[in-house]
């Protein structure tokens, strides 16, 4: 079993950044990759937020960047997924194809966008159809779009849409609204301004398209079973995200499936409930879920983990 003295688990920005920090630390890391090489923004096109990429670029461009500054100083790169972690004493044990030691260890395992499960909705993924507006409402300006969902995710980004775009419609699949109420006030206000169309108690039945993009959505009411039709070009669900932590339920404190990190003034803000074990990017964070936060936590969780061997070895 090969050792390391720390592992990270992920490659997308935060899994890189952690990676780069510990190299350049010179602890020699191993950045296990998962199923994902480069993570979510592998699975996206321009990327217009980065900051210092002043003229965007492509999100499998930009992680090909990651991946390469990651091992610059050192530390490997291994293709693998892992599938059982043995975090009850140290060295923490991880195994995979293969199985793997490490002192302390570096989870950036990320979170998925929930979709609907539809065959036209994973047919124009990226063509139309996103899970995220902050990263893809740009693309929509002055076009008519739609929301689905009635969280606080939906509406936030209804209401952010609505800045940028020519029509929001947003779709809800019961009458009452899961969103907070201060969110929902703030809704209506854009609602009576003419700028979102509310559609409650419809679900989105198909995604229409060209083949190269949407041109519309097809809805079915839950009431009726009657179907409308909606010309728009973006289609952005917002159902919620899934942490992907399967791999530490019982294991490691989360909430709602997110990894909790103790947070706080005097440093270690990245340290799960099990010593030696460090959290970074989407994997512990449910609000901010952006490139930049997720390698600005893999950067901390580095720095973390490298103090934790330096004090405790
Ligand atoms: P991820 O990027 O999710 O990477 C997770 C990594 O963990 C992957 O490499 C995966 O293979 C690995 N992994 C998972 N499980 C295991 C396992 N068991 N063993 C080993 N490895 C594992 N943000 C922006 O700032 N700007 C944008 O324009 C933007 N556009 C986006 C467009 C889309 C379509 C999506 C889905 C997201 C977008 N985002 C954008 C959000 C951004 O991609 C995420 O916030 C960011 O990628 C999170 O980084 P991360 O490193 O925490 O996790
Ligand atoms: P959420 O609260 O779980 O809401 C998901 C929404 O999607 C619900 O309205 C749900 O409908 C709907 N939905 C789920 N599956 C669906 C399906 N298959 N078809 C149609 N609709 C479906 O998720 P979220 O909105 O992403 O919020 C997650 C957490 O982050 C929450 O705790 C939220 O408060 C928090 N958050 C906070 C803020 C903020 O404070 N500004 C912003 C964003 C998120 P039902 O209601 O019918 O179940």
């Amino acid at each position: 079993m090969q050792h390391y003295r720390i592992a990270i688990l992920g490659s997308g920005p935060a899994g890189c950044t952690a990676a780069l920090y510990v190299a350049r630390a010179s602890l020699q890391p191993a950045m296990i990759k998962g199923l994902e090489p480069g993570g979510q923004l592998t699975t996206t096109t321009d990327v217009d937020n980065w900051p210092a990429d002043e003229q965007g670029v492509q999100g499998p461009e930009l992680m090909e960047r990651f991946l390469r500054h990651a091992t610059k100083y050192g530390g490997q790169e291994i293709t693998d997924h892992i599938v059982d972690v043995d975090l009850t004493k140290r060295p923490f044990v991880l195994s995979g194809n293969q199985k793997y030691s490490c002192d302390a260890l570096i989870i950036a395992t990320g979170a998925s966008a929930k979709y609907l499960g539809l065959p036209s909705e994973q047919q124009y993924k990226g063509k139309g159809v996103s899970a995220c507006a902050t990263c893809d409402g740009f693309f929509f300006r002055d076009q008519p779009v739609c929301v689905i969902g009635g969280g606080n995710t939906a509406v936030e980004e209804a209401l952010y849409l609505a800045n940028i775009c020519s029509e929001v419609t947003l779709v809800h699949r019961r009458d009452e609204f899961r969103a907070e109420a201060i969110m929902m006030e703030k809704l209506f206000v854009q609602e009576q301004a003419g700028k979102i169309k509310i559609k409650r108690s419809f679900v989105l039945d198909e995604v229409i398209g060209d083949g190269k993009k949407v041109t519309g959505v097809r809805l079915r009411s839950v009431t009726d079973q009657n179907n409308t039709e909606l010309d728009v070009h973006g289609v952005f669900i917002a159902i919620g995200h899934q942490p992907n932590t399967a791999l530490f339920a019982g294991k490691l404190e989360m909430d709602e499936g997110y990894l909790i990190t103790r947070a706080g003034r005097d440093g270690m803000s990245s340290a799960t409930s099990c010593q030696g074990v460090f959290a970074a990017g989407d994997v512990h964070d449910h609000t901010y879920r952006q490139a930049v936060t997720s390698a600005a936590s893999g950067c901390i969780a580095a720095l973390d983990a490298v103090r934790y061997l330096r004090d405790n070895d």
